[in-house]
């Protein structure tokens, strides 16, 4: 299936390494993540890490907040590694991160990238010197940098003098744009700062991250507007379950619509005992939808309605979506183009042929009163009609051999 009307081209930005991933260029764009276990805790960090990667996320950003939790970074590597997980680890570092990074050297080594919030590294004076010490240990370890500008911890020095540059302004502007002007001049000035201090331009993604919609839009309108680097985008405190995936869908939609983002997370609040790799398939899912990348087949499902009286037609386009991301990684190895295909559950005989013809491959279940068979359609063609009890596990199994006749190298 072809999407009717493609995202403008990305904006041109640097090429960043992060390891082996790169965000910017001409790289796709790069899903990550981050974690909620104590860092200290290597072996529960190293588990959800490996669950996140696993999951799709390409990079995984763990809170570095104190001097155990930065000897911890070396043994979560060596846990990753040794599980066959080579995932980039991002330190995510705020008030104390140049102390961290000078007295555990081996946390610097093992991280693939920095965070670096320059509104939380210190104030006055100090607020340069520990600045300009993470930035030399990034360059003496040879790693990127965020410079991730957050709403909530906005540099309140620049705030203060950018208000008072504005109240001596002929026509003041108004509060909310200066404080996104604040924002992206953090983001900028700190990064213009880093490049001074011998940070290389391609070592260097920006962020400048709000939880309004329409605040984000306009921020990295602006920042995009004004420098190349790469952009990390995302929603801050997007929030919890579907009010978080819809604002935070809105937002970088709009955003990658018109080519601006080179890797994104979304900022899901799990519930308690949530997923934690939610926000992951959140993310491929924002980008698969949209036509920008492709990370597991996508189950086309009409919503149900009268017509469909039974849980059976929910039960089965569920089951069919978990059957199809749990095969995934081992069709990735051996089906390449299999994560690119649609197939279609659909309720009943008023769409359901049709959208089952577009689709790679789809079944239409009997609707009330409709007689109890259920065609299947490959590549627009209608193969077999299922009947009895099994219907699930048989249209499974067609699945698997459409997958195999299709996508075998
Ligand atoms: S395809 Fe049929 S069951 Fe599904 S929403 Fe449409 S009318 Fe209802």
């Amino acid at each position: 299936m072809t999407q009717a009307a493609a995202p403008r081209s990305r904006r041109k930005t640097a090429a960043v390494r992060i390891g082996h991933i790169t965000v910017g260029g001409d790289a796709p764009v790069v899903v990550q993540s981050m974690t909620n276990t104590d860092t200290a805790n290597a072996l529960a960090t190293a588990r959800q890490c490996a669950d996140l990667a696993r999951a799709g996320s390409e990079l995984v950003r763990i809170t570095v907040n104190s001097e155990e939790a930065a000897r911890a970074v070396p043994e979560i590597r060596q846990r990753l590694d040794s599980m066959g997980v080579n995932v980039p680890l991002i330190g995510d570092f705020h008030f104390n991160g140049h102390k961290l990074l000078t007295s555990v050297p081996e946390c610097a080594a093992a991280l693939a990238k920095f965070r670096i919030n320059p509104g939380n590294v210190g104030k006055g004076k100090k607020r340069d010197v520990q600045f300009a010490t993470m930035i030399e240990l990034a360059c003496r370890y040879d790693k990127p940098v965020r410079i991730g500008v957050n709403g909530g911890s906005l540099d309140q020095d620049l705030l203060a003098r950018m208000m008072d540059d504005n109240a001596r302004r002929p026509q003041p502007l108004d509060g909310a744009a200066v404080i996104r002007e604040a924002l992206v001049a953090s983001a900028l000035e700190s990064a213009q700062r880093a490049e001074e201090l011998g940070l290389g331009h391609d070592k260097i993604i920006l962020s400048c991250k709000v939880s309004g919609v329409q605040e984000l839009i306009a921020l990295y309108r602006e920042l995009s507007s004004r420098a190349d680097y790469p952009l990390h985008l995302g929603l801050t405190e997007a929030g919890m379950g579907s009010k978080g995936i819809v604002a935070s869908t809105a937002a970088l939609a709009v955003l990658l619509q018109e080519g601006v983002g080179d890797t994104i997370r979304i900022s899901l609040t799990p519930e308690p005992g949530g997923d934690r790799r939610q926000e992951v398939i959140v993310a491929q899912e924002i980008l698969q939808t949209m036509g920008l990348r492709a990370f597991t087949p996508m189950v086309i499902a009409c919503p149900g309605c009268g017509r469909t009286s039974s849980t059976y037609f929910q039960e089965l386009a569920q089951q069919i979506q978990s059957y199809l991301r749990q095969k995934m990684p081992e069709w990735r190895s051996q089906y390449a183009g299999a994560e690119s295909m649609t197939v279609a559950v659909m309720g009943c005989v008023v769409n359901g042929p049709g959208e089952s013809k577009n689709a790679n491959i789809g079944i239409s279940l009997p609707g009330t009163g409709e007689v109890p068979v259920a065609p299947v359609y490959e590549d627009g063609v209608k193969t077999v009609t299922l009947k009895g009890d099994n219907i699930a596990g048989e249209f499974q199994r067609l699945v698997e051999a459409y997958v195999q006749r299709k996508f075998s190298q």
